[in-house]
């Protein structure tokens, strides 16, 4: 059973935004277009990973993808969580290209590709270190965990993979996507002696759920050139920024095409940009309004939790305001 799916990464919605206000020719938009076509490649194989795993046998088995705990002051991530009564599978997800070779003996993965040659670390051994710190947080939390395997799911499928040192991990453990069903058996087959109960199967994804907290890049530590960001409200039809709101709907000086509602994606990309506060002046500043009292109008009109008064009065995303879809 799937009980957490994944959506597209908070990431993703940053660096969107944020790539949105590049002006076109700014030096360092390609920094921020490649970080945010890496991220959709990732997205992209974990997505195909997800569709393989749905379609395997999966019904003594608890799913739950793209989780982050906080643990030890720090937190671990898992793409993707098979859990039975007795045996506990994550497997963590790689998009590389080009040909990888494994030598685990030294703990690391060599790419070549486009004529260069790149060191990673080993990812078995990454994903043995995500399991690792599983078990300790379940420990932590009372339980006692079953036997761990950890997987590395290569995403990218013309990847190639060698293990030049005929490594018995790397041949039990790395697999491309669609093989997962034939690494996955021999595990599950070697495990029967049932060490968790249902209910604490149930009790550990509801523990997952609850503790799990999703990524965000920390774009002011990045220092985009915030002051040379485009402001304005975006046509939904040609994508030129600097809708005119008249008589009450935008309209694009560029297209003619009229929207009611184009300042709501506006105020999103403020919000993921700069933080979820803005003020009725940095609104009226972002989305190029002149009137005050339109401005608040508009503020108003969604669903915004607001505190402080007069100038200082700020409005937040409220329960109903989705600011990641
Ligand atoms: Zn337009």
């Amino acid at each position: 059973m799937i009980i957490k799916n994944r959506s597209i990464p908070k990431e993703i919605r940053v660096y969107e935004a944020i790539v949105r206000r590049f002006p076109a020719n700014h030096p360092r938009k390609a920094e921020f277009e490649n970080k945010l076509s890496r991220k959709r490649a990732g997205y992209k194989g974990e997505k195909e990973l997800d569709y393989h795993i749905s379609q395997i046998d999966h019904y003594n088995l608890t799913i739950l993808h793209d989780l982050r705990i906080p643990y030890n002051g720090t937190h671990f991530q898992i793409d993707s969580l098979l859990l039975s009564n007795s045996l506990i599978i994550p497997i963590d997800s790689k998009y590389y290209a080009g040909t990888l070779e494994f030598y685990p003996e030294f703990n690391q993965m060599i790419q070549y590709l486009n004529g260069f040659e790149k060191a990673y670390l080993d990812p078995i051994l990454q994903a043995k270190t995500q399991a690792r710190q599983l078990q300790a947080f379940l420990k932590s939390q009372q339980f006692s965990p079953p036997p761990f395997e950890p997987l590395v799911a290569i995403t990218y499928s013309q990847a190639l993979i060698k293990n030049p040192t005929q490594n018995k991990e790397v041949s039990q453990r790395v697999f491309k996507t669609p093989g997962i069903f034939y690494k996955l058996s021999p595990y599950l087959e070697k495990y029967q002696k049932e060490i968790l109960t249902d209910q604490d199967v149930k009790k550990i994804a509801r523990l997952l759920m609850r503790k799990n907290t999703p990524y965000l890049p920390d774009l002011k530590a990045m220092n985009p050139p915030f002051d040379e960001l485009q402001t304005g409200v975006e046509c939904p039809s040609c994508h030129t920024l600097g809708m005119e709101r008249i008589h009450g709907v935008w309209g694009c000086r560029k297209c003619g095409h009229l929207s009611k509602d184009a300042h709501i994606n506006a105020l999103k990309d403020y919000y993921l940009i700069y933080g979820p506060s803005i003020t009725n002046k940095q609104f009226r500043d972002f989305l190029q309004l002149s009137s005050i009292h339109q401005a608040k109008r508009l503020l108003l009109s969604m669903d915004l939790d607001s505190s402080g008064t007069k100038k200082g009065r700020v409005y937040k995303p409220g329960k109903n305001f989705d600011l990641w879809s």
